[in-house]
């Protein structure tokens, strides 16, 4: 039987990666759902390819562009945020795909849940969000989350065949991003060109400057936890700037098992969608000759505070990631609009995670209220 896949986000970075991988394996998967936000004319170009079943346009404004060309090719055509939470409920629905960014992924993500579909999660900041809620909820709906996030993918690799064995720990890879071995110095006037450009990976505009300021790796952190039972002490953190080990888990003989491989997403969003399968692929293969060097070395947490604060907010626990989550992207949108620095990102963090009521139990109304509570006071941040 087919897998019928539905996207969130397929007109993004992992969104156009997964389709990649659709295409190439036209016999194991179907496309029963695409979604955007923006992107009209790639979500149309996906949709006459794909054929899906259902599309969804976030922005209610590109409904009719939408409509006028896929009602022909019978393709229901649905508008608005809130229609994402309905379609990934649909009986032909087996797997979501979570490759939209932000926030916007919690509510989907739950409802898929709920309906008993299994979630290929890129889109971490639900579990920033609301980690123990979605895995409780996860678990009671018999629901598997499989990560795509190339170390979670990693570690879940190396966890095959040892679900029985103890986690010592995890050894989290990093790849340092484009300011490895900056000082706050020179983090005080970087560009947004400049902290868009990311060594290893091409991904969508918020995750690459989470990668530049070490909130992703933070965010990560908090990813890891939910998805694999772990305490704070159980994880680090270990830069490794060629991103050829993808992550480590360490267990209680001490022997620690690597997932390696190049820097290339359809690997992890493939074992993702196909799992328990390996499939066949054509993707670049890694030569050892070629890399004569694998180095690694501590983050600088001193300068790159935010990882700092991920492990303070899991420290903290209650809603105290939620707001991290929702300052953080606050302080991405405002730097991508040039309204303050690098440097002050962090800041901004520090300061929500001052301010914002901090809930110790929270319920999923909690969590919607901090996270608007917490942009309501980022967004009165000054510099
Ligand atoms: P992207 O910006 O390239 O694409 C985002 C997609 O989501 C687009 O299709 C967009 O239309 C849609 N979208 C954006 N905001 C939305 C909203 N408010 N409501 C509905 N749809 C919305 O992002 P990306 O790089 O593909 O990342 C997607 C997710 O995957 C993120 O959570 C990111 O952290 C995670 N991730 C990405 C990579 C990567 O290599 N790109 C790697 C690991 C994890
Ligand atoms: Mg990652």
């Amino acid at each position: 039987m087919k897998k019928n896949l539905a996207i969130l986000g397929s007109t993004g970075s992992i969104g156009t990666q997964a389709l990649d991988v659709v295409a190439a394996n036209p016999d194991i998967f179907e496309i029963e759902v695409l979604t955007a936000q923006n992107n009209a004319d790639l979500l149309i170009e996906q949709a006459a390819k794909f054929r899906p079943n259902v599309v969804v346009i976030s922005n209610e404004a590109l409904y009719d562009k939408v409509f006028s060309a896929l009602d022909p090719l019978d393709i229901k055509v649905y508008a608005g945020e809130k229609s994402l939470a309905s379609v990934v409920q649909m009986e032909s629905v087996h797997i979501v795909l979570t490759a939209l960014v932000g926030y916007a992924g919690l509510i989907p993500t739950i409802a898929a849940i709920k309906a008993g579909k299994h979630i290929a999660l890129a889109n971490k900041e639900t579990l920033v969000v609301a980690g123990e809620l979605v895995t409780e909820l996860a678990d009671k709906n018999r629901v598997h989350i499989l990560p795509v996030d190339s170390e979670h993918s990693a570690i879940f690799q190396c966890l095959v065949g040892e679900f029985h064995n103890p986690i010592e720990k995890i050894i989290l890879t990093a790849s340092g991003g484009p300011f490895l071995g900056k000082d706050r110095d020179f983090l005080k006037t970087v560009s947004k060109q400049q902290a868009l450009k990311h060594p290893n990976w091409s991904m969508g505009a918020k995750i690459t400057i989470d990668s530049a300021s070490l909130m992703n790796k933070g965010l990560e952190v908090i990813e890891a936890k939910w998805l694999f039972g772990l305490t704070t002490e159980q994880i680090e953190v270990v830069v490794h700037p060629q991103s050829i080990i993808h992550s480590m888990v360490q267990f209680e003989d001490g022997s620690i098992k690597a997932q390696m491989g190049l820097p290339d997403m359809r690997v992890p969003i493939q074992f993702a969608l196909a799992y328990p399968v390996r499939l066949k692929s054509d993707f670049p293969r890694f030569d050892f000759t070629k890399y004569p060097s694998l180095t690694f070395q501590q983050p600088d947490i001193q300068t790159f505070r935010n990882l700092g604060f991920a492990f303070d907010a899991l420290n903290k626990g209650g809603n105290m990631a939620c707001i991290v989550n929702a300052a953080n992207e606050i302080a991405v949108a405002s730097f991508l609009r040039d309204e303050i620095g690098f440097l002050e990102m962090s800041d901004l963090i520090e300061d929500c995670m001052n301010k914002v009521s901090f809930v110790k139990t929270p319920t999923l109304e909690d969590y919607i209220k901090t996270d608007e509570e917490t942009r309501r006071i980022a967004m009165e941040f000054s510099c």
